[in-house]
């Protein structure tokens, strides 16, 4: 038998972590339906079991503490039997398509439809949408649908594509790491990976056919880096990979439950939620607080927008939740996410458009509905108030103003209330730029990297081709966040980051020593980011913050932060 040698491939990063161990190899199997007597009854009956199996899966996952495989299996088994895909295909068998190939048309008509919206998490709702057709054609041909990988001690999982099912029935102390074929950052191997904790590299072309079940794989999810087959110094460098990460992860767990400072004031390091789950999660990480609950959640895949109940049944739960601020921003939806109750129009440039706070004159209704669950939600904790997407002076004190009426109205129905601090997101330059002149309108500031980002470089989040220019260590962006902490600093009200780079160290380490009160990082970082700030704080935070503000490229930034950390 001839030794097959070393092979690496490039994949894109998923979930970070390093792990090496033999490969399983899951292999899908294809299954074509036959058309049955009566193919519309069959699938309405398939409809059903579907949409059955993987509520039950949902509940399995749930109560094993899956919060997150739990989520994606419940929009599946909602998505089996919405009328959107039942009527299409029953459409299609009207039209004389045989079950199979309405079933083919149905999941390429849908999956291109969410996938042609730019934006990441319509990409998940396409990659649901094949999900779910191909459980439906297991349920119409009785193949196995829960044939599930079997791995019986620790393995990396090798595959084309694992599905949010396979993800379920797995016992993740005996998952290492995923490698998969397709998919990008956003997957659903990716989240749920990410939720175990455990390494996962996407989009590793030709990964399956180069490694057969019990091979060596090892991989690097921060990188992408794959080595099949490794050599021995291949697998020395990737263990060596894993005791560095081993080490930061036993680090930061010192940080859990711990408060720090930097240069004697407190940093508070809260969470970022934007479902259920995430909320026991930022509690199981100990985060103080909610730095920012995106609500979108509540709005979107829906025909009607959340009732106001709804609505303060989560805000209070998220508020009772915790003794620190819980911060409810407004709606973030724009025109690349379909709503259809708020009747958006198609844009030439959605991230350019009606979005955010833009678009509350437009659906004034749902927008006060919010306002009255925030302010009723506001007695039961200390819930705070963001605005998304401002731009201008003008839309803050027209906001401000709908507020005042509400609580008027809340005032003079008798409804319990209280008026919380009411904050707006930087994100937009012109905000960034007229720090001073918003302040006094305003509580708080929370910088939104990621969109001060796209819009400082003139760059598009969601355009991969455009990765290079999303670095919010960019002396542009963070010359843009300096002098919104100086506003802040000079008018007494506190600055937070809840943008993705308060999550990346050397982003945490920079803003930090610029002066932010806080960082809202999503929970698995809350214990790393507090273990960065304790560190700044023994590093030379002053000629570091300047050293950055002057410096040319990203890559300046990241070297000067890094060697300061390096120092301390
Ligand atoms: C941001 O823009 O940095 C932010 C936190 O908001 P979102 O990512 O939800 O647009
Ligand atoms: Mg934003």
């Amino acid at each position: 038998m001839t030794e097959h040698p070393e092979l690496r491939i490039a994949g894109t990063p998923a979930s970070a972590g390093v792990a090496l161990g033999p490969a399983v190899v899951i292999e899908h199997q294809e299954v074509t339906v036959v058309d049955s007597a009566d193919p519309k009854a069959a699938f309405t009956a398939a409809v059903a079991e579907a949409s059955g199996e993987l509520q039950a899966m949902c509940d399995a996952a749930r109560s094993a503490g899956r919060a997150e495989a739990g989520d994606v299996l419940e929009a599946q088994a909602l998505m089996a039997r919405d009328p959107m895909l039942v009527d299409a295909v029953n459409t299609a068998l009207a039209d004389g398509l045989s079950l199979d190939a309405a079933l083919a048309r149905v999941e390429a008509e849908i999956s291109s439809l969410f996938a042609s919206i730019d934006d990441p998490y319509m990409a998940q709702r396409a990659q649901d949408v094949g999900e779910v057709i191909d459980w439906i054609r297991r349920c119409l041909t009785g193949v196995d649908s829960a044939a599930s990988p079997r791995v019986e001690s620790p393995s990396v999982l090798v595959a084309r594509s694992v599905t949010a099912a396979d993800t379920a029935v797995l016992d993740p102390e005996l998952v290492l790491g995923f490698v998969t074929e397709t998919g990008g950052p956003t997957s659903h191997v990716a989240i749920i990976a990410r939720s175990l904790g455990v390494a996962a590299v996407v989009a590793a072309s030709g990964v399956v056919e180069s490694v057969s079940t019990g091979e060596e794989v090892a991989l690097d999810g921060s990188t992408g880096d794959v080595a099949i087959r490794p050599s021995e110094t291949t697998a020395a460098d990737f263990e060596a990979r894993r005791a560095v990460v081993e080490a930061e992860v036993a680090a930061a767990e010192r940080f859990r439950g711990i408060g720090v400072s930097f240069r004697g004031r407190p940093i508070q390091v809260s969470a970022n939620v934007g479902s259920h789950a995430d909320v026991a999660r930022a509690l199981e990480a100990r985060a103080e607080g909610i730095g920012l609950l995106r609500t979108e959640f509540l709005f979107l895949d829906r025909t009607e927008a959340p009732s106001e109940q709804e609505q303060v049944g989560f805000y209070s739960f998220a508020g009772s939740s915790f003794s620190e601020p819980v911060v409810v921003r407004t709606f973030d939806i724009g025109g690349d996410k379909p709503a259809p109750y708020l009747e958006l129009e198609a844009e030439e440039n959605p991230f350019l458009g009606v979005r955010g706070a833009r678009l509350y004159s437009r659906c004034p209704d749902v927008f006060d509905t919010q306002v009255r669950a925030i302010l009723q939600a506001a007695c039961t904790g200390d819930v705070q108030m963001m605005l998304p997407m401002v731009s201008t002076v003008e839309e803050v004190l027209d906001l401000r103003g709908r507020v005042e009426q509400t609580a008027e109205r809340l005032e003079a129905e008798g409804v319990p209330h209280a008026v919380p601090p009411v904050g707006i997101m930087v994100e937009v330059p012109s905000v960034a730029l007229t720090a001073d002149a918003l302040a006094p309108h305003v509580d708080f500031f929370s910088i939104g990297t990621n969109d001060l980002t796209q819009y400082a470089m003139a760059a598009d989040r969601t355009n991969g081709s455009l990765d290079h220019l999303q670095d919010a260590l960019h002396p542009a962006v963070l010359a843009l966040c300096e002098r919104t902490v100086a506003a802040a600093r000079r008018h007494n009200i506190s600055v937070s980051v809840c943008g993705l780079a308060a999550a990346d160290p050397l982003g945490a380490a920079v803003l930090t020593a610029m002066g932010v009160d806080k960082l809202s990082v999503s929970a698995r970082f809350v214990n790393l980011v507090k273990s960065v700030i304790d560190s700044v704080d023994r590093a030379e935070a002053g000629p570091m913050v300047e050293a950055a503000l002057s410096a040319a490229a990203a890559t300046d930034v990241r070297r000067i932060v890094r060697e300061a950390l390096d120092r301390a």
